[in-house]
Parts: structure tokens; sequence; C-alpha cells
């Protein structure tokens, strides 16, 4: 997804969960794992990118534990920033990966269900030999990431490619509606998810919210 999509999910899911300024440094933390640098190449497990299933899987597991050993530590920051990169993987899985495909396939394709219906969660189709994500077609896929040469370079990519495969942003179609609410949804998920194994006054220093 491209950043302000992944900043816009992230409020719209959490906005009543975290206090402001924790909400804040969560939105910092995940917009920084699309840096291309330090968190784009090499890191397929960050974006669920090139088939990275078991490993983007295996990320957002240990994100989770490193939420719940800084907050055993009371060290609040690095609780948030484990759970931005947390949430930027498992919002990209629905971007990055024929999910949405999969889940639209169900309906008859002249009245499909509206994108809030989405279901995120569906085992079948997370488990599926059909799942796939976009691949990284380097060297000729940097040049997708330039939005002049976007057009020229994606019709010059496999099908299988991330430039063609990616639901990151509005231009891609009307499956990124559904890629973007399967996101909220995921992320609310991850959050109860994370926050059924803390104390309460655990939960109360990771959300900076008192009730
Ligand atoms: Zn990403």
């Amino acid at each position: 997804m491209l950043t302000r999509y992944h900043a816009a999910i992230t409020r719209k899911a959490l906005v009543e969960r975290f206090s402001p300024s924790a909400l804040d440094a969560i939105v910092a933390a995940n917009l920084k794992q699309d840096n291309l640098l330090f968190g784009q190449i090499g890191h397929d497990e960050y974006h669920f990118d090139n088939n990275a299933f078991d490993r983007g899987f295996a990320h957002i597991k240990s994100q989770r534990g490193l939420v719940h050993y800084a907050l055993e530590n009371e060290d609040v920051a690095s609780a948030l920033t484990a759970f931005g990169k947390l949430i930027h993987a498992a919002q990209d899985f629905y971007a990055h990966s024929n999910y949405v495909d999969l889940w639209l396939a169900q309906y008859d394709a002249h009245t499909p269900p509206t994108p809030p219906e989405i279901d995120p969660l569906i085992e079948e189709f997370i488990n599926s030999p059909a799942l796939h994500s976009g691949k990284l077609y380097y060297p000729l896929e940097i040049f997708s990431y330039i939005p002049i040469l976007k057009w020229f370079v994606t019709p010059l990519l496999p099908k299988d490619s991330h430039s063609n495969m990616n639901l990151d942003s509005p231009t891609r179609g009307v499956r990124f509606a559904y890629a973007f609410e399967a996101a909220v949804k995921k992320t609310m998920v991850e959050f109860d998810q994370t926050v059924a194994e803390l104390s309460t006054s655990q939960s109360v220093l990771f959300t900076g919210l008192s009730s």
C-alpha cells in the first residue's frame, strides 16, 4: 500500500483504541517499513512480497512477542514500534496477495458484496494453494516505483509481478477498496489478539488509555 493508505487504515482501525500520541508512534513505525533502503529490499516478510507467506506470518508473530517483552520491561516506545511493524505486514497481505480475488470469486461477478463486507480471516483462502503474492522482478521493478515510469514498465513485467498484482492505491481499480477494508478489519483483529495477552496495567501502558 502507498504510505498514505497505511496511515489511513491504521488511524481508521485504531483511533479509539490508542491515545493520540501512541497512535502517532504506531503510524510512524508502520510507514518506516516502506523505506526503500531499510525496509524494502531484502525484506519480503515486511510486505508479504515474493510469496513470503510463512516468513510474513512468522514476522507478525515475532513482533507480537516483542510488544509483550517490551511491555514487561515498561518500554512503551519499543512496544508501539513493534506493533506498527506488525500491522504494516498484516495490512500489506491484502494489497500484495490475491486474497481479495479469491474472496470475490465466491460471488457473482455482476453483483459482488460491497467492500466493507469482506471477511479478511477465511482460513480456506489464507491456506489455499492458489494464494500467491506479487514477485519483485528487479531491476526493472524498481522503475515501477517512479510514477511517470510506472506506466511504461508495468506492461513489460510478468502477470505475477508486484507491479501487475498490487492493490496499493485506488489507481489499481475497484479491488483496492476491498484490500483497504480487509486491512482495517485485520488491524483491529491484530490489536485484539495483542491486547488479549496483556495484563490490565500493561494494556494501559500500551494504549495510553485508562479504560
Ligand atoms: Zn509495505
